[in-house]
């Protein structure tokens, strides 16, 4: 996964068609009201990169996907709101269209010049945008000289303004590149992937394991032990014969929870404790115990202190952690102690020299909540797209990019 960047090209006088994840939240739907950007963090990840091409002397093509519309006619997704705040953010400018090809988005970029930037429309509004379409593909391509993604969590799917457009420039025989985070997610994961340090400690926590089998059995394979949290923690904890009372155990995933603890004697580390309640609610009052204590109307909701010391002592003298899934239900104070306490800990670890990568959308909030995500080395913009690549999964996004 040794990919071509931005700093491997020329981008002077040319222009760029850069994919962005300007996939951002945006104020209620009241058609009253003017839809603004709630929380502009995407917008800002991107400056980097338009701003290192427009100091290079590019002109920008831009395109993302926002939300999801069901067709063009869902105005509500429209771009506008987002050009307004780019404009804000970069100190100029920021011409926007009303489609994402077309002759008006065709005359637009023809008419660009060095500095000048253009936010093309909704990719989700174009129906060939989810089936790859190589047409609109073709039209994307046509409009720039270079092709650069930097929109890490679209990367796992392939689409045309991810891998088709990519494509398309090469056959024009353009140069298709990493932008500046997508080149800091590639390293980060894929060393994780590829050519790991040891101690390797990976952590898993979140609610289900069903959804995350294939991840499970990947790292199995990298990484020296895993620590497990959260709720499909009772999964693996059920699948041992304990009684999890209330808990959220996943009845179907059971033999895979007894397959993965078999094949991998001594790797996985489930808790040993847990913080109980009564009720599945931010109120609810917390009991610290034993897992073999835990009765028939109580659900385990965070890892205890006992499960924390023993996590604690696993991560001494690791060289890389990555960690997905938060340990409990983190969304309600009570029981956010656990993961919270999990997040310094790995914030001392980068200290001492630890590489602490986080993975996984929840994961991420639930750092950012912390307020740590600086002191981690690297906190995944994506997702699903973080998952697939550490399942060891090719992402079509990346996989399309010029080879270094
Ligand atoms: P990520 O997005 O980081 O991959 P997941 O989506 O798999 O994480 O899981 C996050 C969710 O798991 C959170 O909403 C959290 O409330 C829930 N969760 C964590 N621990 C428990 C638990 N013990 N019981 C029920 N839900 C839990
Ligand atoms: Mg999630």
């Amino acid at each position: 996964m040794n990919k071509k960047n931005i700093t491997d090209i020329d981008p002077k006088g040319k222009k760029v068609f850069v994919r962005v994840d300007f996939n951002v939240p945006l104020s209620g739907k009241d058609p009253n009201e003017e839809i603004t950007v709630t929380d502009d963090t995407r917008i800002r990840a991107a400056l980097p990169t338009l701003n290192y091409l427009l100091d290079h002397g590019a002109a920008l093509i831009l395109a993302s996907h926002l939300g999801r519309p069901a067709s063009a006619e869902d105005k509500q997704y429209a771009m506008d709101p987002v050009a307004d705040r780019l404009s804000e953010l970069l100190g100029r400018p920021v011409l926007k269209v009303d489609e994402v090809v077309g002759p008006e988005a065709a005359a637009a970029a023809a008419a660009l010049k060095p500095g000048d930037v253009l936010l093309l429309e909704n990719t989700r509004f174009e129906p060939g945008e989810k089936k790859n379409d190589p047409d609109l593909s073709a039209q994307m391509a046509a409009m720039a000289d270079i092709y650069v993604d930097d929109a890490f969590g679209s990367a796992h799917r392939a689409h045309s303004s991810t891998e088709g457009a990519a494509r398309a420039m090469q056959a024009k025989g353009g140069p298709a590149v990493a932008g500046f985070l997508m080149g800091k997610e590639i390293a980060a994961l894929g060393t994780a992937v590829s050519n790991p340090p040891h101690p390797y400690i990976a952590i898993m926590g979140g609610a289900k394991i069903s959804d995350k089998i294939k991840l499970i059995d990947n790292l199995l394979q990298k990484a020296d032990k895993i620590l497990i949290g959260g709720g499909m923690a009772n999964t693996f904890l059920a699948a041992q014969g304990y009684d999890m009372g209330k808990s959220l155990v996943e009845e179907d995933a059971l033999p895979e929870a007894k397959r993965l603890l078999e094949e991998s004697p001594g790797q996985l580390i489930l808790p040993v404790d847990a913080g109980v309640a009564d009720e599945f609610s931010a109120d609810a009052v917390r009991t610290d115990k034993s897992i073999e204590d835990i009765e028939s109307h109580e659900m385990a909701l965070d890892i205890g202190p006992q499960t924390f010391n023993r996590f604690a002592e696993e991560l001494q003298g690791a060289k890389l952690v990555v960690w997905n899934g938060p340990m409990g239900v983190f969304e309600f104070p009570a029981f956010a102690k656990g993961t919270d306490d999990l997040a310094y800990l790995l914030a001392d670890l980068v200290e001492d020299g630890a590489q602490v990568v986080i993975g996984g959308g929840d994961s991420a909030a639930a750092v950012t909540k912390a307020g740590l995500s600086d002191k981690m080395s690297h906190v995944s913009t994506g997702g699903g797209a973080s998952l697939e690549l550490l399942e060891g999964k090719e992402l079509p996004g990346i996989a399309v990019l010029d080879e270094a």
